[in-house]
C-alpha cells in the first residue's frame, strides 16, 4: 500500500468534482480518482457531426439490458463527468418533491430530509456554478433564501415572442436557471460566445458551469489535493469486520495498485457507483458492499423525457434556445390531478442533424422540405418523473459489465404533457398538429435521455432495512464510506437532476468537514470568468 490519504473521491462529476472543491480548502489530503481522462479542447468540441452522430465524446462502455442484449451507453468519462457534456439547465427540485407526491403509476416517496435543509446549499451551489435566472416568474418555484448570483439570459426574438404569446394564453413561462458564463451587458469580458453547439456539446472555451472547470480546476489549485485521471476504481476493499473500507483498488495504466484513506467517497454515476459497491463483495458483505437492506442497484431512475420539434409558422432563427420553461403542469395536469412535469427548450436542431430522406418530408411534414423544416423547428424537452421502483436496477453481468433492467413509469403522464403542449401550439405562432419526437428526424439513433439523468440505486434514509445510505449520505453498514453523485435520490422529480448532486455534494461536503474536525485554512476564490465585476470606463 502506498501513500494514504484523507479524502479518496472516486469520480469528479457534479458530485464528486463539487465535494473536491468544497473539501479542498481544509488542507485534508485529498485524492481525486477520474477513470476518464481530461476532455481535450479541439475543433471537434463544437461539431455537430463529431458530437452528435459519431458520438466523439460518448464511451465505448457496453452494457446489458434485462435479457442481457448488448447496447452502448450513453455515457461520457471524463474530468467532469456528464457534466462536460450537460445542458448546464440547473433547476433546484421543487419543495413538493421532497414530500410524498401522488402520480398516475403511484406514489413519489418523500425524502428523508426537507426543502429547507436542502436551501442553503442550493444557494450556495447556484453560487458555486454561476447559475443564471429570474426568482419570482414561475408559481413552482420554491423559497429561496438569496437571489440568482446572475441575472437571466435574455430571451432571442423568437423565443421572446414565444413566451409572450404564453403569457397571453395565461401560463407562466419563465426564465430558465441557466449555468453559463455569460455577461450580456458587456460581451467582451464574458466567456461565452453564446453558440448554438452547447446542449450536448463540450463548451470549446470553458464558459460552461461544469465540474471540470467550477469544480476540479479550482480545487486543484490547492497543493493539498491530486487528481488521478485514466484511474479506474474497480473494487472497494474492507477490515475483517466489514465497518471500514481499508482500500481502493485502483487500475492505471496496466498496473493494479491499492490506494488507503480516512474516508471513501464513491461518486461514479448512478450505474457504475452501484457497479463498484456490488463488485465488492466479500465474507462481510456477501451481496455486495453495504447492501444488507438488498437496496444497492436498485430504484434506478432517469426521467421519462422526450424531445420533441414543433414548427413555428415564422422562421426560429434562435441560436440559443434554452433560455425558457413553464411548470404549469409540474404539480398537476389541466384537466387531472396527477402531476404531468416540466417543459422546458432543448439545444436548437440544425440542419446537418436532419436525415434528409424524401420519405420522411411527405410523411411528417406534408408541404415542407426538409430545409425548412430546420429553419422552423422550436425544439422542447418534456420530463415526467420517473418513480423508483425496486425492479428497474442495476446488477453485475457475467463480464462485469452494467446490466441495467428497466421498464418506464408514468407513460400516461408522459403522454399527457405531450398533448398538453400539442393543445397549445395554435396559441404560439405553430403549426397546430405538428408535433413529433425529434429522433423521427434526427440522424441519431440513440435517444437523447439514454442515461443522461440516471439517478437512485443507493438511496438514502433513517431505516437501514430499506435504503442504502444514512441522511449524510454515509452507508449505514460503513463507517468511513459515502457516496455523494445522483445515486442517493430516493425519487427523481421531473427537472433536471445536476443542481440537487451539486447542493448534495456542497452538504455533505460541511458535514465531512464536522467529522474531520476541519475548518477552511485559505480561500479558494471563486472563480470569475464572466468577468462580471469588471466596470469600463
Ligand atoms: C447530454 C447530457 C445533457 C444533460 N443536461 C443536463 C442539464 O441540462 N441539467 C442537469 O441538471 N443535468 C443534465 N444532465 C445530467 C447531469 O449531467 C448529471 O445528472 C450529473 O452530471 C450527474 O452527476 P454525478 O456526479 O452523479 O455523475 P457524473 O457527472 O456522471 O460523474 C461520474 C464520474 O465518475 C467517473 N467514474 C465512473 N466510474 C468510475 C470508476 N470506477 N473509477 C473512477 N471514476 C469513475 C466518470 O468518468 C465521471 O467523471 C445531462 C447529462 C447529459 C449526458
Ligand atoms: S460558449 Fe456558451 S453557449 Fe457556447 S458551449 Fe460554451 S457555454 Fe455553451
Amino acid at each position: 500500500m502506498s501513500t494514504s490519504y484523507d479524502v479518496i473521491i472516486i469520480g469528479t462529476g457534479a458530485g464528486g468534482g463539487t465535494l473536491a472543491r468544497h473539501l479542498a480548502p481544509s488542507g485534508k489530503r485529498i485524492l481525486l480518482l477520474e477513470r476518464g481522462d481530461w476532455l481535450t479542447r479541439e475543433p471537434q468540441n463544437w461539431s455537430t457531426s463529431d458530437v452528435f452522430i459519431d458520438n466523439r465524446y460518448i464511451s465505448d462502455d457496453t452494457w446489458y439490458d434485462a435479457d442481457a442484449k448488448a447496447f452502448q451507453p450513453q455515457i461520457h468519462y471524463f474530468v467532469g463527468g456528464a457534466t462536460k457534456l450537460y445542458g448546464a439547465a440547473l433547476y433546484r427540485l421543487r419543495a413538493e418533491d421532497f414530500g410524498e407526491l401522488t402520480h398516475h403509476d403511484g406514489v413519489s416517496p418523500a425524502w428523508p430530509i426537507g426543502y429547507d435543509e436542502m436551501e442553503p446549499y442550493y444557494t450556495l451551489a447556484e453560487q458555486r456554478y454561476q447559475v443564471h435566472g429570474a426568482r419570482g416568474e414561475d408559481p413552482t418555484e420554491p423559497h429561496s433564501s438569496a437571489p440568482y448570483p446572475f441575472p437571466a439570459l435574455s430571451h432571442e426574438p423568437r423565443i421572446q415572442q414565444l413566451s409572450d404569446d404564453l403569457a397571453a394564453a395565461g401560463y407562466h413561462p419563465f426564465h430558465a436557471p441557466c449555468g453559463v458564463m455569460l455577461n450580456e451587458a458587456d460581451m467582451a469580458f464574458g466567456a461565452c460566445i453564446r453558440c448554438g453547439t452547447c446542449d450536448g456539446f463540450p463548451c470549446l472555451v470553458h464558459a460552461k458551469s461544469d465540474a471540470e472547470v467550477l469544480g476540479v480546476r479550482p480545487a486543484l489549485q490547492q497543493p493539498n489535493v491530486t487528481l488521478m485521471t485514466n484511474a479506474r476504481a474497480v473494487r472497494l476493499e474492507t477490515d475483517a469486520a466489514g465497518g471500514a473500507v481499508t482500500g481502493v483498488v485502483v487500475e492505471r495504466e496496466g498496473e493494479t495498485e491499492t490506494l488507503a484513506s480516512d474516508i471513501v467517497v464513491v461518486s461514479c454515476g448512478a450505474a457504475n457507483s452501484a457497479k463498484l459497491l456490488l463488485a465488492s463483495a466479500n465474507d462481510r458483505h456477501p451481496d455486495g458492499l453495504a447492501n444488507g437492506s438488498d437496496q444497492v442497484g436498485r430504484n434506478y431512475m432517469f426521467h421519462n423525457s422526450q424531445a420533441v420539434l414543433a414548427l413555428s409558422k415564422e422562421p426560429n432563427p434562435t441560436v440559443f434556445q434554452k433560455t425558457l420553461g413553464v411548470n404549469d403542469f409540474y404539480l398537476k395536469g389541466k384537466d387531472v390531478d396527477y402531476p404531468l412535469g416540466n417543459m422546458q427548450m432543448i439545444g436548437k436542431s440544425a440542419a446537418d442533424m436532419f436525415k434528409g430522406e424524401k420519405p420522411l418530408e411527405t410523411k411528417l411534414a406534408p408541404g415542407f422540405a426538409l430545409r425548412d423544416v430546420a429553419s422552423h423547428a422550436v425544439d422542447f424537452w418534456l420530463s415526467t418523473e420517473d418513480l423508483p421502483n425496486p425492479e428497474n436496477r442495476v446488477t453485475l453481468a457475467e463480464d462485469g459489465n452494467v446490466r441495467l433492467a428497466y421498464s418506464p413509469s408514468n407513460n400516461t403522464a408522459a403522454k399527457g404533457l405531450f398533448h398538453q403542449l400539442k393543445s397549445m401550439l395554435g396559441h404560439l405562432g405553430m403549426h397546430p398538429d405538428h408535433l413529433f419526437p425529434r429522433h423521427a428526424y434526427l440522424k441519431t439513433t440513440i435517444p437523447i435521455a439514454g442515461v443522461a439523468h440516471q439517478a437512485g440505486t443507493c438511496r438514502f434514509g433513517s431505516d437501514p432495512a430499506t435504503s442504502v445510505l444514512d441522511t449524510n449520505c454515509r452507508a449505514h453498514e460503513v463507517d468511513n464510506l459515502y457516496v455523494v453523485d445522483t445515486s442517493f435520490f430516493p425519487s427523481i422529480g421531473a427537472v433536471n437532476p445536476a443542481l440537487t448532486a451539486m447542493a448534495n455534494a456542497l452538504r455533505v461536503g460541511d458535514h465531512l468537514k464536522d467529522r474531520l474536525g476541519v475548518r477552511d485554512t485559505v480561500a479558494v476564490p471563486d472563480v470569475d470568468p464572466v468577468g462580471e465585476d469588471r466596470t469600463r470606463t
